[in-house]
Protein backbone atom coordinates (compact mmCIF):
# COMPACT_ATOMS: atom_id res chain seq x y z
CA UNK A 1 0.00 0.00 0.00
CA UNK A 2 3.00 2.58 0.78
CA UNK A 3 3.88 1.95 -2.62
CA UNK A 4 0.43 2.80 -4.18
CA UNK A 5 0.11 5.87 -1.39
CA UNK A 6 3.60 7.29 -2.93
CA UNK A 7 2.32 7.69 -6.22
CA UNK A 8 -0.79 9.98 -5.31
CA UNK A 9 0.46 11.41 -1.64
CA UNK A 10 2.98 13.37 -1.72
CA UNK A 11 5.72 10.87 0.66
CA UNK A 12 2.97 8.52 0.55
CA UNK A 13 1.91 9.88 4.43
CA UNK A 14 -0.59 12.27 4.82
CA UNK A 15 1.88 14.65 7.49
CA UNK A 16 5.15 15.07 8.10
CA UNK A 17 4.70 14.00 12.07
CA UNK A 18 4.38 10.56 10.38
CA UNK A 19 8.21 10.71 9.30
CA UNK A 20 9.99 9.25 12.20
CA UNK A 21 7.61 6.48 12.36
CA UNK A 22 9.74 4.19 9.43
CA UNK A 23 6.95 2.12 7.73
CA UNK A 24 4.47 4.03 8.22
CA UNK A 25 0.87 2.43 9.74
CA UNK A 26 -1.67 2.01 7.02
CA UNK A 27 -4.80 1.02 9.17
CA UNK A 28 -7.92 -0.91 8.03
CA UNK A 29 -10.41 -0.01 11.03
CA UNK A 30 -10.59 0.59 14.84
CA UNK A 31 -12.55 -0.79 17.61
CA UNK A 32 -11.59 0.02 21.54
CA UNK A 33 -8.34 -0.07 22.67
CA UNK A 34 -7.33 -2.10 19.27
CA UNK A 35 -6.71 -0.91 15.67
CA UNK A 36 -6.21 -3.25 12.64
CA UNK A 37 -3.70 -3.19 9.83
CA UNK A 38 -4.46 -3.95 5.93
CA UNK A 39 -2.21 -6.84 6.65
CA UNK A 40 -4.88 -8.07 9.36
CA UNK A 41 -2.41 -7.57 12.24
CA UNK A 42 -3.84 -6.00 15.41
CA UNK A 43 -2.43 -3.47 17.73
CA UNK A 44 -3.08 -2.62 21.38
CA UNK A 45 -3.19 1.33 20.58
CA UNK A 46 -1.58 4.01 22.53
CA UNK A 47 -1.59 6.35 19.83
CA UNK A 48 -5.54 6.97 19.93
CA UNK A 49 -5.49 9.31 16.64
CA UNK A 50 -2.36 10.96 18.70
CA UNK A 51 -5.44 12.16 21.49
CA UNK A 52 -8.55 11.98 20.19
CA UNK A 53 -9.71 9.00 20.61
CA UNK A 54 -10.06 9.19 24.83
CA UNK A 55 -13.12 6.77 25.16
CA UNK A 56 -10.86 4.52 22.79
CA UNK A 57 -12.23 3.74 18.89
CA UNK A 58 -15.94 4.18 18.39
CA UNK A 59 -17.31 4.60 21.58
CA UNK A 60 -20.90 2.95 20.62
CA UNK A 61 -22.89 6.42 22.01
CA UNK A 62 -20.41 8.65 19.95
CA UNK A 63 -20.67 6.42 16.50
CA UNK A 64 -24.67 6.88 17.61
CA UNK A 65 -24.46 10.49 17.79
CA UNK A 66 -22.65 11.16 14.57
CA UNK A 67 -24.76 9.03 12.35
CA UNK A 68 -27.83 10.49 14.12
CA UNK A 69 -26.73 13.97 13.34
CA UNK A 70 -25.20 12.67 9.78
CA UNK A 71 -29.32 11.87 8.70
CA UNK A 72 -30.30 15.47 10.36
CA UNK A 73 -27.94 17.52 8.32
CA UNK A 74 -24.10 17.93 7.99
CA UNK A 75 -23.92 21.22 7.35
CA UNK A 76 -25.76 24.13 8.66
CA UNK A 77 -23.43 27.36 8.65
CA UNK A 78 -26.26 28.78 11.16
CA UNK A 79 -26.36 27.72 14.80
CA UNK A 80 -27.94 24.89 16.27
CA UNK A 81 -29.15 23.76 19.74
CA UNK A 82 -25.82 21.39 20.00
CA UNK A 83 -23.23 23.62 19.69
CA UNK A 84 -25.05 25.32 23.23
CA UNK A 85 -25.37 22.17 24.78
CA UNK A 86 -21.42 21.40 24.22
CA UNK A 87 -20.76 25.18 25.12
CA UNK A 88 -22.40 24.72 28.35
CA UNK A 89 -20.25 21.50 28.88
CA UNK A 90 -17.43 23.24 28.57
CA UNK A 91 -18.26 25.89 30.68
CA UNK A 92 -19.38 23.86 33.65
CA UNK A 93 -16.45 21.17 33.06
CA UNK A 94 -13.25 23.93 32.33
CA UNK A 95 -11.90 26.53 35.24
CA UNK A 96 -11.39 29.70 32.27
CA UNK A 97 -14.64 28.72 30.45
CA UNK A 98 -16.93 31.64 31.05
CA UNK A 99 -17.25 31.64 27.16
CA UNK A 100 -16.59 29.34 24.19
CA UNK A 101 -16.13 29.84 20.33
CA UNK A 102 -15.77 26.87 18.24
CA UNK A 103 -13.34 25.60 14.66
CA UNK A 104 -12.73 22.38 13.60
CA UNK A 105 -8.44 21.63 14.88
CA UNK A 106 -6.02 22.47 17.58
CA UNK A 107 -3.87 25.25 15.11
CA UNK A 108 -6.85 27.01 14.84
CA UNK A 109 -8.51 27.26 18.23
CA UNK A 110 -4.53 28.70 18.97
CA UNK A 111 -4.72 31.26 16.40
CA UNK A 112 -8.07 32.59 17.35
CA UNK A 113 -6.70 33.08 20.89
CA UNK A 114 -3.14 34.69 19.49
CA UNK A 115 -5.32 36.89 17.38
CA UNK A 116 -7.63 37.30 20.08
CA UNK A 117 -4.73 38.39 22.53
CA UNK A 118 -3.04 40.62 20.38
CA UNK A 119 -6.53 42.51 19.57
CA UNK A 120 -7.88 42.90 23.02
CA UNK A 121 -4.62 44.23 24.67
CA UNK A 122 -3.54 46.15 21.37
CA UNK A 123 0.21 44.35 22.04
CA UNK A 124 2.12 42.93 19.09
CA UNK A 125 3.96 40.55 20.77
CA UNK A 126 3.39 36.27 22.32
CA UNK A 127 5.95 34.79 24.47
CA UNK A 128 6.14 30.45 23.63
CA UNK A 129 8.23 28.00 25.41
CA UNK A 130 10.75 25.90 24.11
CA UNK A 131 9.74 22.55 22.44
CA UNK A 132 6.17 23.46 23.17
CA UNK A 133 3.92 23.01 20.00
CA UNK A 134 0.60 25.15 19.48
CA UNK A 135 0.09 24.15 15.90
CA UNK A 136 1.24 24.39 12.49
CA UNK A 137 0.14 27.86 11.51
CA UNK A 138 2.48 30.40 10.99
CA UNK A 139 3.08 32.47 14.20
CA UNK A 140 4.03 29.78 16.31
CA UNK A 141 5.42 27.67 14.25
CA UNK A 142 9.24 28.52 15.29
CA UNK A 143 9.08 26.56 18.49
CA UNK A 144 12.14 25.75 19.36
CA UNK A 145 15.13 27.83 20.31
CA UNK A 146 17.69 28.17 17.17
CA UNK A 147 20.10 26.16 18.79
CA UNK A 148 18.77 23.46 18.83
CA UNK A 149 16.50 23.48 16.21
CA UNK A 150 17.04 20.44 13.46
CA UNK A 151 13.83 21.75 11.62
CA UNK A 152 13.45 19.15 8.70
CA UNK A 153 15.92 16.94 10.26
CA UNK A 154 15.20 12.78 11.01
CA UNK A 155 17.19 13.23 13.70
CA UNK A 156 15.04 15.73 15.35
CA UNK A 157 14.33 15.35 18.75
CA UNK A 158 10.65 16.30 18.29
CA UNK A 159 8.83 16.59 14.86
CA UNK A 160 9.60 19.80 14.51
CA UNK A 161 8.55 20.72 11.67
CA UNK A 162 10.06 22.33 8.61
CA UNK A 163 9.62 26.38 8.67
CA UNK A 164 11.00 26.61 4.78
CA UNK A 165 8.39 28.53 3.29
CA UNK A 166 7.24 30.37 6.29
CA UNK A 167 6.82 34.12 6.04
CA UNK A 168 10.09 35.43 8.26
CA UNK A 169 7.41 38.28 9.71
CA UNK A 170 6.02 35.32 11.55
CA UNK A 171 9.09 35.07 13.81
CA UNK A 172 9.39 38.59 14.32
CA UNK A 173 6.81 39.04 17.11
CA UNK A 174 7.51 35.95 18.30
CA UNK A 175 9.54 35.27 21.82
CA UNK A 176 11.13 31.79 22.48
CA UNK A 177 11.93 31.40 26.03
CA UNK A 178 13.14 27.90 28.19
CA UNK A 179 10.30 26.31 30.24
CA UNK A 180 10.12 25.46 33.58
CA UNK A 181 12.38 28.44 34.73
CA UNK A 182 11.12 31.19 36.12
CA UNK A 183 13.96 33.43 36.53
CA UNK A 184 14.58 33.43 32.36
CA UNK A 185 10.65 34.12 31.74
CA UNK A 186 11.26 37.17 34.53
CA UNK A 187 14.26 38.45 32.70
CA UNK A 188 12.42 38.30 29.22
CA UNK A 189 9.18 39.95 29.92
CA UNK A 190 10.55 42.77 31.77
CA UNK A 191 12.92 42.92 28.57
CA UNK A 192 9.63 43.18 26.40
CA UNK A 193 7.31 45.26 29.03
CA UNK A 194 4.48 46.52 27.58
CA UNK A 195 4.97 44.63 24.34
CA UNK A 196 3.83 41.00 25.05
CA UNK A 197 0.21 40.44 24.26
CA UNK A 198 0.41 36.48 25.57
CA UNK A 199 2.26 33.98 26.77
CA UNK A 200 1.07 30.85 25.66
CA UNK A 201 2.50 27.51 26.89
CA UNK A 202 1.45 23.19 27.11
CA UNK A 203 0.33 23.57 30.92
CA UNK A 204 2.00 19.63 31.06
CA UNK A 205 4.16 19.57 28.18
CA UNK A 206 3.61 16.74 26.06
CA UNK A 207 4.92 17.33 22.27
CA UNK A 208 8.44 16.98 23.88
CA UNK A 209 8.19 14.35 26.14
CA UNK A 210 5.70 14.20 28.73
CA UNK A 211 7.00 17.05 31.63
CA UNK A 212 4.88 18.71 34.60
CA UNK A 213 5.65 21.79 35.30
CA UNK A 214 8.05 22.07 38.56
CA UNK A 215 6.18 22.89 41.78
CA UNK A 216 4.97 26.65 41.80
CA UNK A 217 5.76 27.57 38.27
CA UNK A 218 2.57 27.79 36.94
CA UNK A 219 1.47 30.15 39.48
CA UNK A 220 4.90 32.06 39.05
CA UNK A 221 3.51 32.39 35.56
CA UNK A 222 -0.12 33.54 36.32
CA UNK A 223 2.12 36.19 39.06
CA UNK A 224 4.02 37.60 36.26
CA UNK A 225 1.09 37.92 33.78
CA UNK A 226 -0.69 39.73 35.88
CA UNK A 227 1.86 42.16 36.95
CA UNK A 228 2.75 42.74 33.34
CA UNK A 229 -1.29 42.91 31.84
CA UNK A 230 -0.03 39.99 29.74
CA UNK A 231 -3.13 37.19 28.83
CA UNK A 232 -1.86 33.96 29.97
CA UNK A 233 -3.22 31.28 27.36
CA UNK A 234 -2.86 27.37 28.00
CA UNK A 235 -2.72 25.12 25.26
CA UNK A 236 -5.01 22.32 26.63
CA UNK A 237 -5.31 20.90 23.02
CA UNK A 238 -3.56 17.44 24.10
CA UNK A 239 -4.31 17.75 27.82
CA UNK A 240 -7.68 18.88 27.50
CA UNK A 241 -10.32 16.10 28.81
CA UNK A 242 -7.44 13.85 29.25
CA UNK A 243 -5.57 14.84 32.46
CA UNK A 244 -8.39 15.70 33.77
CA UNK A 245 -12.09 16.14 33.00
CA UNK A 246 -11.29 19.98 33.24
CA UNK A 247 -7.73 19.94 31.70
CA UNK A 248 -4.36 20.49 33.19
CA UNK A 249 -5.90 24.03 34.29
CA UNK A 250 -7.99 21.78 36.95
CA UNK A 251 -5.35 18.78 37.41
CA UNK A 252 -2.92 21.71 38.38
CA UNK A 253 -4.86 24.64 39.83
CA UNK A 254 -3.94 27.76 38.31
CA UNK A 255 -6.31 29.10 35.65
CA UNK A 256 -5.59 31.05 32.16
CA UNK A 257 -7.40 33.88 30.72
CA UNK A 258 -7.62 32.55 27.52
CA UNK A 259 -7.67 28.48 26.97
CA UNK A 260 -7.18 26.38 23.74
CA UNK A 261 -8.69 22.63 23.26
CA UNK A 262 -9.09 20.04 20.37
CA UNK A 263 -8.39 16.39 20.08
CA UNK A 264 -10.03 14.55 23.03
CA UNK A 265 -13.12 17.23 23.08
CA UNK A 266 -15.27 15.04 20.33
CA UNK A 267 -13.65 11.80 20.89
CA UNK A 268 -12.28 11.64 17.77
CA UNK A 269 -14.07 13.55 15.53
CA UNK A 270 -12.60 17.06 14.57
CA UNK A 271 -13.61 19.73 16.69
CA UNK A 272 -12.05 22.34 19.20
CA UNK A 273 -12.71 25.65 21.03
CA UNK A 274 -11.21 28.51 22.32
CA UNK A 275 -12.47 29.66 25.80
CA UNK A 276 -11.67 32.29 28.35
CA UNK A 277 -12.55 35.04 30.68
CA UNK A 278 -16.01 36.74 29.09
CA UNK A 279 -14.02 39.96 29.40
CA UNK A 280 -11.57 38.97 26.58
CA UNK A 281 -13.65 36.37 25.16
CA UNK A 282 -16.17 39.72 24.65
CA UNK A 283 -13.57 41.37 22.09
CA UNK A 284 -14.66 38.59 19.67
CA UNK A 285 -18.03 39.03 20.76
CA UNK A 286 -18.05 42.66 19.88
CA UNK A 287 -16.53 41.29 16.21
CA UNK A 288 -13.57 43.76 16.40
CA UNK A 289 -11.36 40.81 16.23
CA UNK A 290 -12.17 38.04 13.25
CA UNK A 291 -13.22 34.99 13.95
CA UNK A 292 -14.07 32.51 11.00
CA UNK A 293 -14.44 29.06 9.45
CA UNK A 294 -17.01 27.58 7.29
CA UNK A 295 -16.76 24.52 9.39
CA UNK A 296 -17.12 25.82 12.65
CA UNK A 297 -19.64 23.97 15.62
CA UNK A 298 -20.22 21.68 12.65
CA UNK A 299 -23.32 19.52 13.37
CA UNK A 300 -22.02 16.21 13.05
CA UNK A 301 -18.61 16.80 15.21
CA UNK A 302 -21.04 19.17 17.95
CA UNK A 303 -22.84 15.79 18.52
CA UNK A 304 -19.86 13.56 18.97
CA UNK A 305 -18.39 16.14 21.59
CA UNK A 306 -21.76 16.09 22.97
CA UNK A 307 -21.79 12.69 23.41
CA UNK A 308 -17.82 12.42 24.25
CA UNK A 309 -18.14 15.32 27.24
CA UNK A 310 -21.53 14.25 28.49
CA UNK A 311 -20.04 10.20 29.23
CA UNK A 312 -16.39 12.19 30.55
CA UNK A 313 -18.68 14.20 32.82
CA UNK A 314 -21.43 12.06 34.13
CA UNK A 315 -18.54 9.61 34.68
CA UNK A 316 -15.56 11.72 35.64
CA UNK A 317 -14.37 9.57 39.13
CA UNK A 318 -14.65 5.93 37.14
CA UNK A 319 -13.31 7.16 34.28
CA UNK A 320 -10.51 9.33 35.03
CA UNK A 321 -9.37 7.01 37.85
CA UNK A 322 -9.07 4.25 35.37
CA UNK A 323 -7.32 6.39 33.00
CA UNK A 324 -5.05 6.93 35.72
CA UNK A 325 -4.49 3.69 37.86
CA UNK A 326 -3.97 1.71 34.07
CA UNK A 327 -1.11 3.80 33.29
CA UNK A 328 0.38 4.13 36.73
CA UNK A 329 0.50 0.45 36.42
CA UNK A 330 1.91 0.48 32.66
CA UNK A 331 4.88 3.13 33.49
CA UNK A 332 5.58 0.57 36.41
CA UNK A 333 5.60 -2.13 34.75
CA UNK A 334 8.07 -0.43 32.23
CA UNK A 335 10.31 0.60 35.02
CA UNK A 336 10.53 -3.17 36.21
CA UNK A 337 10.63 -4.71 32.80
CA UNK A 338 13.79 -2.28 31.92
CA UNK A 339 15.61 -2.79 35.08
CA UNK A 340 15.45 -6.91 34.71
CA UNK A 341 16.84 -5.87 31.25
CA UNK A 342 19.52 -3.55 32.72
CA UNK A 343 18.56 -1.03 30.29
CA UNK A 344 18.25 2.67 31.59
CA UNK A 345 14.86 3.90 30.82
CA UNK A 346 13.23 7.10 32.40
CA UNK A 347 9.16 7.04 32.64
CA UNK A 348 7.37 10.03 33.40
CA UNK A 349 4.33 11.98 33.16
CA UNK A 350 0.50 11.31 34.37
CA UNK A 351 -1.52 7.52 34.05
CA UNK A 352 -3.26 9.29 30.84
CA UNK A 353 -0.10 10.40 28.96
CA UNK A 354 3.79 9.87 29.89
CA UNK A 355 6.98 9.10 28.16
CA UNK A 356 9.76 6.89 27.77
CA UNK A 357 13.46 8.30 27.51
CA UNK A 358 16.49 6.08 27.13
CA UNK A 359 18.50 8.05 29.03
CA UNK A 360 20.34 7.65 32.34
CA UNK A 361 19.01 10.88 34.04
CA UNK A 362 16.58 10.37 36.57
CA UNK A 363 14.17 13.20 35.70
CA UNK A 364 13.99 15.73 32.64
CA UNK A 365 12.17 18.73 33.31
CA UNK A 366 12.79 20.70 29.47
CA UNK A 367 13.39 20.35 25.89
CA UNK A 368 16.89 20.89 26.75
CA UNK A 369 17.45 17.65 28.97
CA UNK A 370 16.82 15.99 25.52
CA UNK A 371 20.41 16.30 24.54
CA UNK A 372 21.39 12.87 26.50
CA UNK A 373 18.14 11.09 25.38
CA UNK A 374 19.23 7.94 23.13
CA UNK A 375 16.89 8.48 19.97
CA UNK A 376 17.97 5.87 17.86
CA UNK A 377 17.29 3.42 20.58
CA UNK A 378 13.70 5.24 21.15
CA UNK A 379 13.02 4.41 17.47
CA UNK A 380 13.96 0.60 17.53
CA UNK A 381 11.84 0.24 20.63
CA UNK A 382 9.11 1.91 18.46
CA UNK A 383 9.53 -0.90 15.74
CA UNK A 384 10.33 -4.07 18.34
CA UNK A 385 6.78 -2.65 19.80
CA UNK A 386 4.97 -2.45 16.71
CA UNK A 387 6.64 -6.06 15.24
CA UNK A 388 4.71 -7.34 18.55
CA UNK A 389 1.41 -5.62 18.34
CA UNK A 390 1.96 -2.17 20.68
CA UNK A 391 1.66 0.78 18.61
CA UNK A 392 2.69 4.37 20.50
CA UNK A 393 3.76 7.62 19.19
CA UNK A 394 7.12 6.61 17.81
CA UNK A 395 9.17 9.54 20.08
CA UNK A 396 7.93 7.75 23.11
CA UNK A 397 4.73 8.90 24.26
CA UNK A 398 2.25 6.77 25.37
CA UNK A 399 -1.87 7.62 25.70
CA UNK A 400 -4.32 5.97 27.36
CA UNK A 401 -8.22 5.52 26.89
CA UNK A 402 -10.83 4.47 29.28
CA UNK A 403 -11.53 1.53 26.92
CA UNK A 404 -7.57 0.23 28.20
CA UNK A 405 -8.51 -2.97 29.95
CA UNK A 406 -5.98 -4.09 32.54
CA UNK A 407 -5.71 -7.34 30.63
CA UNK A 408 -4.60 -5.01 28.07
CA UNK A 409 -1.90 -3.63 30.10
CA UNK A 410 -0.69 -7.17 31.35
CA UNK A 411 -0.48 -8.24 27.21
CA UNK A 412 1.84 -5.04 26.49
CA UNK A 413 4.04 -5.36 29.20
CA UNK A 414 4.42 -9.23 27.70
CA UNK A 415 5.46 -7.53 24.84
CA UNK A 416 7.69 -4.52 26.17
CA UNK A 417 9.78 -7.13 28.06
CA UNK A 418 9.87 -9.17 24.56
CA UNK A 419 10.93 -5.82 22.81
CA UNK A 420 13.06 -4.84 25.74
CA UNK A 421 15.07 -7.92 25.13
CA UNK A 422 15.24 -7.58 21.35
CA UNK A 423 17.04 -4.06 21.57
N1 LIG B 1 -1.58 22.42 20.39
C1 LIG B 1 -1.16 21.30 20.97
C2 LIG B 1 -0.73 21.32 22.41
C3 LIG B 1 -1.14 20.11 20.24
O1 LIG B 1 -0.73 18.97 20.84
C4 LIG B 1 -1.56 20.12 18.90
C5 LIG B 1 -1.54 18.87 18.04
N2 LIG B 1 -0.56 17.94 18.34
C6 LIG B 1 -1.99 21.33 18.33
C7 LIG B 1 -2.00 22.45 19.12
C8 LIG B 1 -2.47 21.40 16.92
O2 LIG B 1 -3.70 20.77 16.79
P1 LIG B 1 -4.17 20.24 15.36
O3 LIG B 1 -3.16 19.25 14.90
O4 LIG B 1 -5.52 19.64 15.62
O5 LIG B 1 -4.25 21.43 14.46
Amino acid sequence: LFGSARKVIAGGVSSDARRSAGTPLYVDHAAGSRLWDVDGNSYLDYVLGQGPSVLGHCPPEVVGAVADQAGRGMSYAAQHRLEIEVAERLCSMVPSAELVRFNSVGSEAVHGALRLARGHTGRPKVLKFEGHYHGWFDPVLYSLHPALDQAGSADAPVPVPGTLGQPPSAEGDLVVVRWNDLDALKATMAEHRGELAAVIMEPILCNSGAILPSPGYLEGVRDLCDEHGTLLIFDEVITGFRVAPGGAQELLGVTPDLATFGKAMAGGMQASALVGRAAVMETIASGKVGHAGTFNSHPVAMAAANATLTILDEQRDALYGRLETNGRRLMAGLREAAAAAGIPLLVDGVGAAFQTYFTEATEVRDYRDFAGIDRALAARFHAELQDRGVNIVPRGLWLLSTAHTEDDIEETLRAVTAALAAL
